[in-house]
């Protein structure tokens, strides 16, 4: 393509709004523009990274069996009723009413859609098994975009779906695509690593993240050194600890102390003058409207998203002053366990722990030398804290460490949720109905380029892997306007497109300077450059973007040269 042809403003200035390097460097690229908040236009040179990885996806999807189709965007409220997801799903789910008053959605995930397609279409188990994806766009109304194309509310996604006959089959369709994925994001040449992770409100048994490294990334990730755990923060396990054998002659005398206006585990500690790891936080939380009292020690955090699946509960948050009245007769902040009127589950930091301080249940009051089994039961222990430095590896003896990702892929083990909930079944050898098993497989395109850009970037701009670049090599003349110059620019030129490479020829009447920085701004790997000075002695400049090397050819040698490069640089990563 001829520069001077292309739509691709670039900018030199930092827009203000962008908080991350990648969303500013793809606006300054001239790759996306922002139409609304969280909704992107995608440029002729951003489109082709998309393009580029969507290649990628469907090479690999096909491979693993995958077969693609197209679902719509729309769909009717019906399938969400039975699938039990239109209330669930919150505010995200952007709904409307057609002109006959009908309830629809805009599709953040295709589910629905998918289930009420082979439920009708697949009747036997000669059918199974399946996996069928999109490459289309969804609408999920994030309640805060932020980072560009990162969290938007309209982007691209590669969904896929698994249907097969029975659990032994499902595994073997969720490994096929944890191959895939491992597959794709190595070709896109990104740095990640698989992490186990919660299932949200897509649901199911397990699931695996693909995280991207990046500082910039949302998500934290624990990891073992020792062993190859790894998992997103909010899944990291904590071993269940001994239960030490304690002495019941350990136990003081319970007490209430005054502690006016202390509510604060800050506060409580510098008053009693004890540890925060000898003190209990009770908080009560809103279960699906009821109460329920979580213990955990003062210097600990709760996970709400441990709580919300130990409860099997749909929504969960923390419980208003009402709530907290009713279930502990006083005010937030001297909530305490003995006595309490709720369900009481205890996080595993409390379990060996002796003479405990905790709110009284009355206001300005605390006790002292509260005691498991003798002040109060404990309906059951749970895994319920935010994992931290310091902890041990829930699999093996090694510590943890964190880092931070984006997470651009997530693949699900179903089970029968859907399936059970819309009757997809089929009929198994002896003529006897079965309900399918599913997984499902998500891969967020624009996230992916995003993503790539945040680990591969300079002071200069971007810097492509070769598997992604929109084109793989610029062409720049150093002056138009000498003949000679140009020839030999076009005769490159020609020579590479011939071949069927993606080559830019910068033929803007620009002072070469301002060619060198848009070349490496939009992040071309391999540039070429032409002056009057080298091409007097027969030669033309390589200079490799990612390395700044760069290397005289014969005007004859280049192309070879360049597609020799091309094509390792690509094979390396495959
Ligand atoms: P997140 O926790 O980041 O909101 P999610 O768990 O809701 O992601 P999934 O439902 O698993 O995401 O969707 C599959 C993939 O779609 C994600 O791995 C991610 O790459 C992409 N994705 C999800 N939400 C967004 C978004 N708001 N903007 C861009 N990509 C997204
Ligand atoms: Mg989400």
């Amino acid at each position: 393509m001829r520069y001077s042809e292309m739509h691709l403003p670039t900018g030199r200035e930092i827009p203000s709004d962008a908080e991350i390097v990648s969303n500013q460097l793809m606006i300054r690229a001239g790759m996306i523009r922002k139409l609304t908040s969280g909704i992107y236009s995608y440029l002729p040179l951003g489109y082709r990274v998309i393009r580029k990885v969507e290649q990628i996806i469907r090479e690999e999807m096909n491979k693993a069996g995958a077969q693609e189709l197209h679902l719509p965007i729309v769909q009717p409220a019906e399938l969400w009723q039975e699938s039990g997801r239109w209330t669930y799903y919150g505010k995200e789910l952007l709904r409307f009413r057609d002109r006959n008053e009908r309830d629809y959605c805009l599709g953040p995930t295709h589910e629905e859609v998918i289930t009420d397609l082979v439920r009708h279409d697949i009747k036997t188990y000669r059918q199974l098994p399946l996996n069928l994806y999109q490459i289309q766009t969804k609408f999920r109304d994030e309640m805060r975009p932020r980072f560009g194309v990162m969290r938007c509310r309209e982007f691209g996604m590669k969904d896929a779906y698994s249907f097969d006959a029975d659990e032994a089959g499902a595994e073997k369709s969720y490994e096929k695509m944890f191959t895939a994925y491992n597959n794709i994001f190595r070709r896109c040449g990104l740095k990640y690593r698989p992490v186990e992770a919660d299932s949200g409100s897509i649901g199911g048994s397990f699931s695996h993240e693909f995280m991207v490294m990046a500082e910039s990334g949302e998500d934290a990730i624990v990891f073992c050194e020792k062993c190859n755990y790894a998992a997103n923060l909010e899944k990291a396990e904590i071993a269940r600890p001994e239960k030490m054998a304690i002495s019941e002659k350990e136990w003081l005398p319970m007490e209430s102390i005054e502690t006016p206006n202390m509510r604060t585990i800050e506060e409580v500690s510098s008053f009693l003058n004890v540890s925060p790891k000898q003190i209990v936080k009770t908080l009560i939380f809103n279960a699906d409207g009821k109460p329920c009292a979580i213990l955990i020690r003062g210097d600990q955090e709760v996970n709400e998203i441990k709580v919300k699946n130990y409860l099997s509960a749909a929504e969960v948050e923390l419980a208003d002053d009402e709530m907290i009245m009713k279930a502990t007769g006083a005010p937030r902040g001297f909530a305490g366990v003995v006595g309490i009127k709720s369900k009481v589950i205890a996080d595993y930091s409390i379990m060996n722990l002796v003479n405990m301080v905790t709110g009284a249940n009355k206001e300005d009051y605390h006790l002292k030398n509260v005691n498991i089994g003798r002040d109060f039961q404990v309906d059951s222990f749970a895994d319920l804290r935010v994992s931290e430095l310091g902890d041990d590896c829930p699999r093996c003896t090694g510590a943890i460490k964190f880092v931070r990702g984006i997470e651009v892929g997530h693949i699900f083990k179903l089970g029968t949720k859907y399936s059970k909930a819309m009757k997809a079944v089929y009929l198994d050898k002896d003529g006897k109905e079965k309900t399918m098993i599913m997984g499902c497989y998500g891969i967020g395109i624009g996230r992916t380029v995003a993503a790539c850009i945040e680990q591969n970037f300079d002071d200069n701009g971007i810097i492509w892997p070769m598997s992604l670049a929109p084109y793989s090599i610029i062409i720049t003349p150093v002056n138009i306007n000498e003949k000679n110059v140009m020839k030999a620019s076009e005769k490159i030129y020609s020579e590479l497109v011939a071949c069927g490479e993606e080559v830019i020829l910068d033929d803007r009447d620009e002072r070469a300077g301002v060619k060198f920085k848009d070349a490496d701004l939009i992040g071309i790997p391999l540039r070429i450059v032409v002056g009057p000075k080298n091409l007097a002695q027969g030669h033309v400049e390589l200079k490799i973007r990612k390395t700044g090397e760069s290397r005289l050819y014969a005007t004859g040698d280049v192309v070879a040269e360049v597609r020799n490069i091309i094509v390792s640089a690509l094979k390396e990563a495959s």
